[in-house]
């Protein structure tokens, strides 16, 4: 089995970005590990080390995951229907965040099933309307909350916000939102609840501390290198995509390239091939702006992009097959960043890094002496498609 593309983990990048990120909260530090770790795979471990005392998901099947992993420090999730698995979530002693009574009464019962308390978060929405319990509703929320203290199937451990404009340090937006969430923590002790952790901020509510000051930080984003509100240099990112050519040709001054053949070359030039498209996650809407690292040079990337390939304009260089490219990394070599195929795209750097496909092998590397590591990791099913 060989992979044509890679997608290079830079564990010590994010070890780095999380003893950051435990300094600055005083070791305060919720890792957010959604969506496969904001696409990087497998580094609880990592981020635990470096000082992340907690870690946070979306799904139940997400924290079920990790502790299947072997990760035993605490985890929460933090939107479920209300008819998941609470009860295996409570068996692995996984906290829930809720935002209705519904799904309270649902976690509630749950744990009475199994003859124990789950560990909840109450989450309020401060001004977003996303997630989150309304304001309006927040009173009674905690009055469900406190009768089932005292049927003794839930624990309030915590409370829990988050903001819509923390990216914006001097929006207005902010003040309103930690007034609500502040409010909030207050009605939830009047109700006779005692939470002993609240958590507002964000990575860019962190960076530019607007949401400082409560007893937990979520950093998701920050971890992997994305600062949402562009503030901080003190980030590193920890990706890097290769692939490798697979043919190469020269063509002619008005040679039509790819579907609709709307580039056309405008003089005698050399084209590569490579065997990456948007069905590996490279944005579609990147076409005829997009660029790669070959031979040290910057080459931009022609025609309309496929599902699986891409054309690049190589000027006077013949690529050989299996020449290595640099779809995107740190930028220390000249590659283009993350941040640029966002740009290119119209997107987020989020976005860019999540949908990096199964088609792809992910490779973990760590520098340290110690711990040099280099393990390929995919699913079966990936090794399927990538032999395909
Ligand atoms: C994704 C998410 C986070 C992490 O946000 P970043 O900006 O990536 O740090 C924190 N809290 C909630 C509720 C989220 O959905």
């Amino acid at each position: 089995m060989s992979w044509t593309s890679e997608l290079t983990v830079d564990d010590d990048a994010i070890r780095s970005n999380a003893a950051y990120f435990a300094a600055a909260t005083g070791g305060r530090l919720m890792a957010v590990l959604k969506a496969d770790a904001f696409g990087h795979g497998a580094i609880a471990n990592s981020v635990l080390a470096a000082g992340a005392t907690s870690i946070g998901v979306t799904s139940i099947d997400e924290a079920l995951a990790l502790r299947t992993a072997g990760v035993r420090a605490p985890i929460l999730s933090w939107l479920n229907p209300v008819d998941a698995d609470f009860a295996a979530a409570v068996g692995a002693d996984v906290d829930l965040a809720v935002q209705s009574a519904r799904l309270l009464h649902a976690v509630g019962r749950a744990a009475a099933q199994r003859g124990t308390r789950a560990r909840v978060h109450l989450h309020i929405d401060v001004g977003m309307a996303r997630d989150g319990a309304p304001a309006a509703e927040w009173s009674a929320l905690c009055g469900v909350a406190r009768e089932l203290e005292a049927l003794g199937s839930v624990r309030v451990v915590g409370v829990m916000g988050h903001m819509s404009c923390a990216d914006r340090p001097d929006h207005p937006q902010n003040r309103r939102e930690r007034l609500v969430f502040t409010n909030a923590l207050r009605a939830t002790r009047r109700r006779g609840l005692s939470p002993s952790i609240a958590h507002l901020a964000a990575t860019a509510a962190t960076v530019t501390g607007v949401g400082s000051g409560f007893g937990l930080h979520r950093i998701g984003a920050g971890l992997f290198g994305i600062d949402p509100s562009g503030t901080s240099d003190r980030l590193r990112p920890a990706l890097s995509l290769t692939t490798t050519v697979v043919g190469s040709r020269e063509v002619a001054a008005g040679t039509g390239i790819g579907y609709g053949l709307e580039h056309v070359a405008d003089r005698r030039t050399k084209l590569a091939l490579l065997p990456v498209g948007y069905g590996d996650g490279l944005p579609r809407a990147a076409s005829e702006r997009a660029e790669v690292l070959v031979r040290g040079r910057r080459r931009p990337v022609v025609g309309r992009f496929s599902m699986d390939m891409l054309v690049v304009d190589t000027g006077d260089d013949l690529l050989a097959p299996g020449e290595t490219v640099t779809v995107f990394g740190p930028g220390d070599q000249g590659e283009p960043t993350v941040a640029e195929w966002a740009g290119w795209s119209g997107t987020i750097e989020h976005e860019i890094v999540t949908r990096i496909g199964s088609r792809v092998a992910r490779i973990h590397r760590t520098t340290a002496a110690t711990a040099t590591a280099a393990t390929a990791t995919a699913a079966p099913a990936n090794e399927e498609a990538a032999r395909a």
